[in-house]
């Protein structure tokens, strides 16, 4: 009995009837089948050429997507090892918004070319070393690639943003659309003392309205606002002062269990005078403020709609708090939550128009922090479709601008790096140079599906690809559309340089700890779902892993 099963001469763990335990081979064969079967699962949608997969939820909801995380969320996997793996797209999703299809199967690959070399009796610890050491290395040669990119750089961030929105909704106008990314990116990007470029994304607004053609999208300087004037004689066309207000233009009920018990015609119209009263002197502090223009997150009583258009104020009631928070850096002032504290210093500024047709308020500031980007689709799902695509291309573009490092797509990148990494494996000693070559393999899966995807032959790519490269041509990748090999920079596929460092760390991460475990101990049956034999895992099952029948 090894050392850890015995604690003071008694055994540790004490197992349940159901439980159930796995060791050494029998472990990693189970996992690395697990791992492998998530990440194959989304290979074939990677790339501009990959594939849609039909989800189908048990409410019997669909969603098509070609998303890697959204996929992996959907497919309800219940197996543990299973779960790390999508733990690696999610941690993608986050830090760079892109790649995680990449991530993921890279991993697979890495753990595909683990049991290979397992099989031939190398330690784990060893194949875990050299893989940490290929990785930190290829991270190295990525910022030794990369090549610098400029906020003012307008042709290359719209490669990134297209090369983004490649094979998903926003295809189809993605010329336009990333005009306007780069645009709405670049509007809301401040140089930090040190030079470097700050994207704050608060003061980007996403918008969408249907029933116009995708190619009528805008970048606005400003708000939109999708609200009609509470009152007909308001004006519709104002420039002046402006409040933000989240207070009620209403009577205020001072105690709610108050009866007012009414007995005679006086008293009755003294009561309503006293409530005329009370707008009256709501609407009048807001007069005499000197604003124009009165933005209400909260309802606004007839009586006051009526007292604030003949004082010649446009309001709008019930404004979404999100949008009162963004009109605040468009317009500056404050959000005033009590009327009587209301000082000059707490309006803003800026200029408010409607647009009868599209039944809503633009808003400009006057040094307006804040653009909107309003998309436009002529039907709901068009509308949902872009806006996934949109802020993918958003989130990419401004990790671009504050990385300022690029590097070229289709493959190109991957084939590099494996070419660097077989140079220096020649420089690890022991078995952990055959690790850091299977690493070095592992990356050339990426050109190999973008292949396979298109229906290409993968192993005649590859070997133009390598050759590409040996002559010099660090960035020779992989035109999908033409079936070339070709300089993908030139071409315009153009990938943030943030992205494939953090694919590489997430991927090696994952499994090495994977391979790492040497037991598993489960407090339930490992092969509940009974499906298709896997590798060599015992029971031929993975655990929970049923569920995605219905999603492959
Ligand atoms: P991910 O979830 O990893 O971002 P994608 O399905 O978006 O997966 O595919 C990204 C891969 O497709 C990258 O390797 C990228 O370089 C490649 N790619 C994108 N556009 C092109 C293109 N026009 N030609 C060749 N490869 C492309
Ligand atoms: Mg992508």
């Amino acid at each position: 009995m090894s050392q850890r099963q015995r604690m003071g001469g008694q055994p540790m763990i004490i197992m349940g009837e159901d439980s159930q335990r796995v060791k050494d081979e029998d472990a990693q064969d189970y996992n690395i089948s697990a791992a492998r079967a998530v990440a194959e699962s989304v290979r074939s949608t990677l790339g501009p050429k990959g594939m849609d997969k039909m989800l189908v939820d048990s409410m019997g909801d669909v969603t098509i997507t070609n998303d890697g995380v959204t996929i992996l969320e959907e497919m309800d996997i219940d197996n543990p090892t299973a779960e790390m793996i999508i733990e690696v797209a999610e941690t993608q999703e986050e830090e760079a918004g892109d790649g995680t299809t990449t991530a993921v199967a890279i991993a697979g690959e890495l753990l595909k070319n683990a049991e290979e070399l397992l099989d031939q009796e190398i330690h784990p610890t060893a194949v875990i070393k050299g893989f940490h050491l290929a990785s930190e290395q290829a991270r190295h040669e990525v910022e030794e690639i990369s090549r610098h990119v400029e906020p003012s750089d307008t042709d290359l961030l719209e490669n990134v943003a297209e090369t983004s929105m490649t094979g998903k909704g926003a295809e189809l106008d993605k010329e336009h659309l990333a005009e306007l990314i780069v645009e709405a990116v670049r509007a809301v990007t401040v140089e930090a003392d040190d030079g470097s470029h700050v994207v704050d994304l608060a003061n980007l607004k996403i918008e969408t309205q249907k029933g116009r053609a995708v190619t009528e999208s805008d970048l606005l300087n400003g708000a939109v606002v999708s609200k009609d004037p509470v009152h007909d004689n308001m004006p519709t066309e104002v420039e002046g002062e402006t409040l933000l207000l989240n207070e009620a233009i209403e009577v205020e009920e001072t105690d709610v269990d108050t009866n007012v018990s009414i007995d005679s015609p006086d008293q009755l119209q003294s009561f309503l005078d006293q409530e005329e009263k009370q707008l009256r002197e709501k609407v009048d502090i807001i007069a005499e403020s000197g604003a124009d223009v009165v933005f209400c997150q909260k309802g606004i009583d007839d009586l006051a709609q009526h007292y604030l258009a003949k004082e010649g104020v446009l309001a709008l009631r019930r404004v979404k708090s999100s949008d009162i928070s963004f009109l605040k850096n468009v317009l500056g002032g404050s959000v005033v939550s009590d009327l009587k504290s209301l000082t000059e210093e707490d309006l803003g500024f800026g200029s408010v128009g409607r647009d009868e047709a599209d039944e809503l308020f633009y808003v400009e500031g006057e040094d307006a922090h804040g653009v909107t980007l309003l998309l436009r689709g002529s039907t709901d799902h068009v509308v949902d479709e872009l806006e996934r695509g949109i802020s993918d291309a958003l989130d990419v573009v401004s990790t671009t601008i504050s990385d300022g490092r690029v590097v070229a797509g289709g493959g190109a990148i991957e084939v590099e790096l494996a070419s660097r990494l077989r140079e220096f494996a020649d420089s690890v000693s022991g078995r952990e140079q055959l690790a850091v070559e299977a690493f070095a393999d592992s990356l050339e899966l990426v050109p190999r599906v973008l292949a396979e995807n298109a229906g290409l032959d993968a192993i005649d790519t590859l070997v133009d690809l390598r050759s590409a490269h040996e002559s010099g041509h660090q960035m020779a990748g992989l035109d999908v559309f033409s079936g070339d090999v070709e300089d993908t920079f030139e071409a315009g596929v153009v990938e943030p340089a943030h992205s494939k460092e953090q694919a590489l760390s997430s991927a090696t991460e994952a499994a090495n700890l994977v391979l790492k475990i040497d037991d598993i101990i489960a407090a339930g049956d490992l092969s509940t779902s009974g499906g298709e034999e896997e590798g060599g895992a015992p029971g031929g099952g993975m655990g929970g892993m049923g569920g995605m029948g219905g999603a492959m």
